[in-house]
C-alpha cells in the first residue's frame, strides 16, 4: 500500500482506499485505487517537467469533461477535489495531481483482433472526434508536441542516430517524403483536437467492441487526419497484411465522422510518418538513458511495419481507402491513349520495356510503383545503383540545387572535393577527371584523348560492345552499328571476337582470344589509337571476358602505341562487390575510365578518368567545356553516392548478395536443362537460356517469356545478347537475400511451369 497516496487522496478527495496500484505512466505517476466508491486513476505530474503544463492538464479536463457530457463512449471524467477544482498543486513538492474514473475492460493490444472489432474500434474513434471538432484550447493549439504528426520534423534530428544506415534511410525516405507530400497540403486539411495518441495500449475492449478510450496526455490541435493516421499505425502493427486491416475501421470511422478525400491522399504517408517518429522516439529514449522494456517492444514492431510499408504501392494504398468509402479511384494504367500521346511527340526510335508498358508513378530504393498500384522488385535498373529515390541524394541535390548551380569556369570547393574523393578510388596513375553529363558523352571523349594523345584514328572494340549514342559512340558499339538500322563497321574501327567462356570451344579462351586479337590486329596497318572494352560486356548478354584476355591486350596495345579505356559505365561504383571498378577483376590498370549511370544515382552525370600524360595531350589550346558536366548540383549529388556507398556498405552488401543470387541461377542451371549458363560478378548478373544443353541454342522466346512473366508478377529483369537470350540481373545494389529469393523463385516457377507442359 502506497500510504502517502493514501493519505493524499483521502484528504483531497475524501476517498478511503482499499487497494493502490502503481501502473506504467508516460509523462506522468499513474495509481489506480481502488475505493469503496469505485476505482480510480490518481496521476501525479512533475509541475516543472513541461511548460504549460498547468494550462495543458485544464484542457485535458475541458476535454474529458466534455466528452463526459456529450459522447456516448467511455471516457476517463475528472473528479473534483474538496475544494471544488479538478487539479491539485503541491506546493511542497511543485507537482499537479487529477485524480480520474478508471476505464475499465481489456486492453486492445490484449484480445483477439477482428476486422468487426476494427470496424467498432472505427466508429468509437469517431464518435469520440465528432465531440472534439469544436473545442479550443490556447495551450493546445500553442503546443508543439514531437508526437504531433504536424511537428514530425521535430524527430529528424534523432533520425541521425539510427546507427544502422540500412534503416536509418527509410526513416529518412518516408520523412522526405512527408516533406514533399503531406507538408504542402496541411495547411489546407480540416482542423480539430484530436487525442492523439489512441493506441492499442489506452484503449479497452468488453463484448467485443470498443469499451473505452484513456490517456489524453497528448491531446493536440492539427489536422484531424492524425487522429486516424495514429489510430491506425497502432492498430495494424504487427499484422500481416496491414493494408486489409486498416479498412475496417476506416469504414467504421468514415460511416459517424465522414472523412475527405484530400485527408485520405495523405494516410499512407502520415502512418508512415507515425512510424518514423516512433522509431525516433525510441533512439531520444536511448540518448537521454530512458530506454524501458516497453519502448523496446514498441520499437520493433514499429521497424517490423516501416518495412513492410515500403513495399506498397501508396496509390493501391490509396485506391483501397477511396473503394471502402466510395470515392472515385486515381486509376491511370496504361493506356492506347498513352501510348498514342508518345507516338505523336516521340520518335518511335525511342523503345518501351515489356509487352505492355508500364506507366511508373514513383520509386523507394529497389522497389518501383506504378499507376495501377502494382509494386515491383527493380532486378534491372543499375542507374539508381543505392537505391530508387535515395533520401540523402535527393536532399544532397535539393540543397545544392538551392544554393549555386553554374559552370566549371568558376572555383568551387564541391567540385574540388568531389574529383579528389571520385579519384581517390582509382589507381595512383588516374589522375585527372573530366565531368560530363552522360556516358556517351564520356565515351565521346575517351576516344577524343585517346586520339589526340596517340595522334592515331584506329578503334579496337569488342564485339557486342555498346559505349553510346552520340556518332563515334555509335561507331565504337558493335551492338548498334551491327545490328538492325546499322550501317556497319567504320574503317577506322578492328573488332575483337568476344571472349566468351560458355561459348568458346577452346580452352583458355581468355589467352587464345588474346591472340587472335593480336593477329587480327598484326595483319591489318591501321595504326591503333585505342582499345575499348567493358569488364563483362552488358549488351552482350552479360559476358564477363575471359580470364587473362585483358591481361594479354593491354600491354600489346600499348606496344602498339595506343591506349587502353575500360567502359565502367555499367560494372562501377562497387556492382561487381570485391571489385570497385570491373577492370580490378582482370587485373589490369587502363589508361582511360569511362564512368556513367550509377555516379549521380540517376542525375544525369558521368565522368572521364584519366593519367596526367594524356590529360596533358588534351591540353592543345582547344578548350574543352562541358556545360553541365562538373556543376555544384551534379559534384554535391556524385559525393553523396560516394557517401552512401560507403555508410551502407553497398559495395560488400553487392558481393555477399550476388554470390547468393548467383548460387541461386546456378542451381538453376543444374536442374533446367533450358538454363545454360549463369555467370557474373556482385550484382551483375546474367542466365543465359537454351533450347538444350547440348546444341546451347539460344532459347530467345523462352527468355521473353520470364520477362514478360516475372514482370506481370511484379518483377522487373532485362533481357540481352545477341540473340537476346540472357536474363539480364543488375537491381539498385542494396538489393537483400530475401529480393534474391524472390527473384529466383520468380523464375523457377515461370521454368517449372513451362517445363512440365513440354
Ligand atoms: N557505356 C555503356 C557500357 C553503357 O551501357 C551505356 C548506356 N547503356 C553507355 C556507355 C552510354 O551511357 P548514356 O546512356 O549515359 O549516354
Amino acid at each position: 500500500m502506497f500510504t502517502p497516496i493514501a493519505e493524499f487522496i483521502a484528504k483531497h478527495y475524501n476517498l478511503k482506499a482499499q487497494e493502490i496500484k502503481k501502473l506504467e505512466g508516460y509523462g506522468s505517476e499513474n495509481y489506480k485505487i481502488e475505493s469503496d466508491d469505485g476505482t480510480f486513476i490518481l496521476k501525479l505530474y512533475e509541475a516543472s517537467c513541461e511548460q504549460n503544463l498547468y494550462e495543458l492538464l485544464n484542457a485535458e479536463n475541458q476535454i474529458q469533461l466534455k466528452l463526459q457530457a456529450q459522447s456516448k463512449g467511455v471516457f476517463p471524467v475528472p473528479q473534483k477535489n474538496s475544494n471544488g477544482e479538478y487539479l491539485t498543486y503541491s506546493e511542497t513538492k511543485n507537482q499537479y495531481y487529477r485524480l480520474l474514473t478508471y476505464v475499465d475492460g481489456d486492453l486492445f493490444i490484449d484480445v483477439e483482433h477482428t476486422p468487426e472489432l476494427f470496424y467498432s474500434f472505427g466508429k468509437y474513434v469517431a464518435e469520440m472526434d465528432s465531440h472534439l471538432l469544436d473545442f479550443r484550447h490556447i495551450s493546445i493549439e500553442a503546443r508543439k508536441n514531437p508526437w504531433d504528426l504536424q511537428y514530425w520534423n521535430l524527430n529528424e534530428k534523432y533520425a541521425e542516430h539510427i546507427t544502422n544506415p540500412t534503416d536509418r534511410k527509410l526513416v529518412e525516405y518516408f520523412f522526405l517524403q512527408n516533406r514533399e507530400r503531406v507538408e504542402p497540403k496541411m495547411n489546407d486539411l480540416r482542423k480539430s483536437a484530436i487525442h492523439g495518441d489512441v493506441n492499442d495500449w489506452n484503449v479497452t475492449v468488453k463484448d467485443d467492441g470498443i469499451s473505452g478510450i484513456f490517456d489524453f496526455g497528448d491531446i493536440s490541435y492539427t489536422p484531424l487526419i492524425n487522429e486516424l493516421a495514429i489510430v491506425l499505425t497502432y492498430a495494424v502493427m504487427g499484422k500481416e497484411n496491414p493494408t486489409e486491416w486498416v479498412l475496417p475501421l476506416l469504414r467504421g470511422y468514415h460511416e459517424v465522422l465522414p472523412l475527405e478525400e484530400d485527408e485520405i491522399e495523405v494516410l499512407f504517408y502520415l502512418i508512415a510518418t507515425r512510424l518514423c517518429i516512433s522509431v525516433c522516439n525510441a533512439e531520444r529514449a536511448k540518448t537521454k538513458g530512458l530506454f524501458t522494456e516497453y519502448i523496446r517492444v514498441g520499437e520493433k514492431v514499429a521497424w517490423k511495419l516501416l518495412k513492410k510499408w515500403i513495399l506498397i504501392n501508396p496509390l493501391l494504398f490509396e485506391n483501397e481507402m477511396r473503394k471502402q468509402l466510395g470515392f472515385e479511384l486515381k486509376v491511370s494504367i496504361a493506356t492506347e491513349l498513352d501510348l498514342a500521346k508518345r507516338h505523336k511527340h516521340t520518335c518511335k526510335a525511342l523503345s518501351l520495356q515489356f509487352r505492355e508498358p508500364i506507366k511508373m508513378t514513383s520509386a523507394a530504393f529497389q522497389y518501383m510503383f506504378d499507376a495501377s498500384g502494382r509494386t515491383y522488385l527493380d532486378c534491372y535498373n543499375n542507374i539508381p545503383q543505392v537505391g530508387h529515390c535515395h533520401p540523402r541524394v535527393v536532399k544532397a541535390g535539393q540543397k545544392a540545387m538551392a544554393k549555386l548551380n553554374t559552370n566549371t569556369r568558376y572555383l568551387n570547393e564541391v567540385y574540388n572535393e568531389y574529383a579528389e574523393n571520385l579519384l581517390s578510388k582509382f589507381a595512383e596513375n588516374l589522375t585527372k577527371v573530366f565531368f560530363v553529363n552522360s556516358g556517351s558523352a564520356a565515351s565521346d571523349l575517351a576516344i577524343r584523348l585517346a586520339m589526340t594523345h596517340t595522334k592515331k584514328q584506329g578503334i579496337v572494340v569488342m564485339e557486342h560492345g555498346y559505349h553510346g549514342n552520340t556518332r563515334l559512340g555509335i561507331d565504337i558499339s558493335h551492338y548498334k552499328y551491327n545490328r538492325k538500322g546499322g550501317s556497319g563497321k567504320h574503317k577506322a574501327i578492328i573488332e575483337a571476337e568476344i571472349p566468351n567462356e560458355y561459348r568458346s570451344e577452346v580452352k583458355n579462351t581468355g589467352i587464345k582470344y588474346a591472340q587472335k586479337l593480336i593477329d587480327k590486329v598484326d595483319s591489318n596497318d591501321l595504326p591503333i589509337a585505342a582499345f575499348i572494352a567493358e569488364p563483362i560486356v552488358g549488351c552482350g548478354g552479360q559476358v564477363p571476358l575471359a580470364s587473362d584476355y585483358l591481361k594479354k591486350v593491354y600491354p600489346f596495345i600499348r606496344g602498339q602505341g595506343g591506349v587502353c579505356i575500360s567502359d565502367e559505365v555499367q560494372t562501377g561504383f562497387g556492382r561487381l562487390g570485391k571489385y570497385f571498378w570491373g577492370f580490378e577483376m582482370h587485373e589490369v590498370v587502363p589508361d582511360i575510365v569511362v564512368v556513367g549511370k550509377p555516379i549521380g544515382n540517376g542525375h544525369p552525370m558521368a565522368a572521364v578518368v584519366t593519367t596526367d600524360e594524356i590529360a596533358e595531350s588534351f591540353e592543345t589550346g582547344m578548350e574543352f567545356f562541358s556545360s553541365f558536366g562538373g556543376n555544384p548540383v551534379s559534384c554535391a549529388i556524385g559525393q553523396s553516392v560516394l557517401d552512401v556507398l560507403e555508410e551502407e556498405k553497398l559495395p560488400e552488401n553487392a558481393q555477399v548478395v550476388g554470390e547468393y543470387l548467383l548460387g541461386l541461377f546456378e542451381d538453376l542451371v543444374e536442374k533446367y536443362e533450358v538454363c545454360g549458363d549463369a555467370r557474373g560478378e556482385g550484382l551483375f548478373l546474367g542466365l543465359e537460356l537454351v533450347t538444350d544443353r547440348e546444341s546451347k541454342e539460344p532459347n530467345t522466346e523462352l527468355a521473353s517469356l520470364i520477362q514478360n512473366k516475372l514482370k506481370e508478377n511484379g518483377i522487373m529483369v532485362g533481357t540481352d545478347g545477341p540473340f537476346v537470350n540472357v536474363i539480364k540481373v543488375k537491381p539498385p545494389i542494396c538489393f537483400t537475400k530475401e529480393n534474391a529469393d524472390q527473384l529466383a523463385g520468380g523464375i523457377e516457377e515461370i521454368l517449372y511451369a513451362e517445363t512440365r507442359m513440354k
